[in-house]
């Protein structure tokens, strides 16, 4: 707990809800709390628009975002992902199969839908200066209480402003975390992904193709028209080399890994490279404080998890507050904060853990690690209802009933 004092030259504002950070996490935050009836202050330095990231959100997420009135804003920026494709381009001795995921096998039309990080957060940011319960603070946070009945910040340039619920959204460095005492479990990997898009001359039909490479996996993910995302995860010297490349070098390096599918590539815009790493808060909760997004969980960007999880965080605190508002209850109770921890534990521990694991198995040189992640993939491909079952707990985990597998499976049961 980090006090600051209080500056009688400034009045202090005082709402329910107090969310720290304007990415992704923070505005669906404070747009949720904001619907449910509280007033809700967001405060952070401005919106990010230099990010040249795109973000597939998948069905689950777009349904929350349609609950919050702004999926039918960001669905003509977005395009579909009706198919997602693994191919094993490690040239090692024990390869995988490939593996094509399918959303009519779901009876879905999309699996999701990608869309420039740009335009998600413009759009988040307009739909949040419109919404009459939320005044967003444009203001570094610098000072924190957590007291036993509110929570308390101070900004850099002086304002103090207090709310009976924290939310901090203000991403993996978090200061209200460390201010509050919240531990965490940090790693590094010895990858950098570079980001790009692209424009090709071939169709993507709908279908993201994660190439898995030694170095990781080599993600294109379709965007509107004849253009798609890159998400090429490589060692740091590996990275460098391909960011110092000319463009045309670079663009037919490009077009080698990708098997020419989608035919001569052209870089679209910037070339930015994310350093990779994991980091998971030991609680996700304290004294008037609850953590979602990149403040409470990171690892690398392997099937579309990470946002997607920081959504459910949203999703998970908003029908608490929800909850609250209508019993007339505190936002900020320890009960409620309870609730939220029992909640999320569960899904984050799950998703880290088997986003680091398909990482790890990328990585290794180990026969055995090899074997069993051909063979995992090999029963995907092969075996309908356990495709169906990794399908559905890829983009909604837990919301459809399991499917009874019977082992051993029949041949050709697929
Ligand atoms: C290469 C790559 C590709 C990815 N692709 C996908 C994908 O396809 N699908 C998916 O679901 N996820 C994906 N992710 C993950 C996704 O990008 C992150 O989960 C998401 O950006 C995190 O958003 P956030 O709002 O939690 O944090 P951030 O976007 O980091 O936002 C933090 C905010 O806090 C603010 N802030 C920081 N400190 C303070 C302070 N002291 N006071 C006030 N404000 C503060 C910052 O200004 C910023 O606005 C990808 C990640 C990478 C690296």
């Amino acid at each position: 707990m980090t006090g600051t004092g209080t500056s009688a030259a400034t009045a202090e504002q005082t709402f329910d809800i107090l969310v720290i950070g304007a990415g992704p996490s923070g505005l669906t935050a404070a747009l949720t709390a904001a619907q449910a009836g509280y007033r809700t202050a967001l405060v952070a330095p401005g919106v990010n628009f230099t990010d040249g990231r795109t973000t597939a959100l998948l069905q689950a997420s777009t349904d929350f975002l349609s609950g919050i009135g702004v999926w039918e804003k960001l669905l003509p920026l977005s395009a579909p992902l009706i198919r997602m494709r693994m191919v094993d381009a490690t040239g090692r001795l024990i390869r995988a199969p490939e593996v094509t995921f399918d959303s009519a096998e779901l009876d879905l039309d999309a699996f999701g839908y990608n869309l420039r990080n740009r335009d998600l957060n413009r759009v988040l940011e307009e739909a949040a200066r419109a919404e009459p319960n939320v005044t967003f603070i444009e203001a570094t946070a610098s000072g924190f209480v957590f007291g036993d009945t509110f929570a308390q910040i101070t900004t850099t340039d002086g304002q103090q402003i207090s709310a009976r619920l924290c939310v901090a959204a203000d991403g993996r460095k978090s200061l209200a975390r460390e201010a509050a005492g919240i531990g965490v479990n940090r790693w590094d990997y010895p990858q950098v992904a570079v980001v790009m898009n692209l424009a090709h001359t071939q169709s993507h039909q709908d279908t993201s193709t994660e190439f898995h490479q030694t170095t990781g996996p080599f993600t294109l993910v379709p965007l509107q028209g004849r253009n798609s995302s890159l998400v090429c995860v490589e060692t740091p010297e590996g990275a460098e080399r391909l960011r110092s490349m000319p463009r045309p070098e670079l663009e037919r390096e490009l077009e080698r890994r990708a098997h020419s599918i989608l035919g001569k590539m052209t870089v679209d815009g910037d070339v930015q490279s994310f350093p990779l790493s994991g980091l998971t808060a030991k609680s996700v909760s304290g004294q008037r404080l609850a953590l979602i997004g990149e403040t409470a969980h990171v690892f690398p960007p392997i099937g579309a998890q990470g946002l997607n999880l920081g959504l459910r965080d949203v999703q998970s605190l908003g029908k608490l507050l929800a909850e609250a508002r209508a019993q007339d209850l505190d936002p900020g109770s320890e009960d409620l904060l309870a609730r939220y921890e029992a909640d999320r534990r569960t899904d984050i521990v799950s998703r880290t853990t088997a986003v680091d694991a398909l990482n790890r198995s990328l990585l290794t040189d180990l026969l055995p690690v090899q074997a069993m992640r051909s063979a995992g993939l090999y029963l995907a491909s092969r075996v309908g209802p356990l495709r169906r079952l990794l399908m559905r707990e890829g983009i909604a985990p837990g919301k459809f009933p399991k499917p009874k597998l019977s082992l051993p499976f029949r041949k050709g049961a697929a």
